[in-house]
């Protein structure tokens, strides 16, 4: 499981928090680049391997910001604040994966095309409702979260992966609509690609629209 330190002009995000008990090394991985603080952490959804120091991290950075999609919100508070429910327009399908929640809130709620630091915002909902991207602008770099995975040397849409890497595929939503997100990723003009689960890959669009093939002959 990844979590990536994003570096801003006086302070670090960190995008996504990997499981619990994570929260020194993540703080130390930072001190190691440079002495500023992270001040924002960013979630790209509430599955509990992208959740799980939440909590420890906001106590013992003292008052972060933290964001998450507007819509995967309702997922990330425990139980039984949180919201397992399905919008009219949505696939009506469980969400799948552990939600275990945190006790953080929220202080921004995001939503598709703004811009939270140097980060755009791309809404990629199938792995889960409100799963986002985050695409920086500066260096062309996709934060592609789980909506995508590196595996085999290469990148493929979450859910369409090889038989040999079942977990994120039995954790996705709803896999159609997950290919529908790659879509959409595949026309920034993207770089390099830093998953979720699997190595960072240095390639673009070409990588996406291949992976978008593979998919959709699996699809049929
Ligand atoms: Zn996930």
């Amino acid at each position: 499981m990844n979590c990536y330190l994003v570096r801003e002009s006086d302070s670090f995000t960190l995008i996504d928090t990997g499981l619990s008990g994570g929260a020194k090394s993540m703080i130390d991985a930072a001190r190691a680049i440079a002495p500023e603080p992270i001040a924002r952490l960013l979630l790209t959804h509430a599955h509990m391997d992208h959740i799980g120091s939440l909590d420890e991290l906001a106590a013992t950075l003292g008052d972060p910001q933290v964001a998450i999609g507007r819509r995967e919100a309702r997922l990330l508070p425990k139980p039984p604040a949180q919201d397992r429910s399905l919008d009219p327009g949505e696939p009506q399908t469980p969400v799948k994966g552990g939600f275990p929640g945190a006790m953080t809130k929220p202080t921004h709620l995001l939503s598709d095309g703004e811009l939270y630091g140097s980060l755009r915002v791309v809404v990629t909902p199938g792995h889960t409702p409100g799963h986002l991207a985050y695409f920086d602008e500066r260096d062309g770099t996709l934060y592609g979260g789980d909506a995508l995975v590196t595996v085999g040397g290469q990148v493929e849409v979450i859910g369409f992966g090889p038989w040999f890497f079942p977990m994120t595929a039995l954790a996705t939503w709803h896999k159609p609509t997950a290919l529908e997100s790659v879509r959409r990723l595949a026309e920034l003009p993207v770089r390099r690609i830093a998953v979720g689960h699997g190595p960072v890959m240095e390639g673009g669009s070409e990588l996406l629209r291949a992976a978008v093939k593979r998919a959709e002959a699996k699809l049929r």
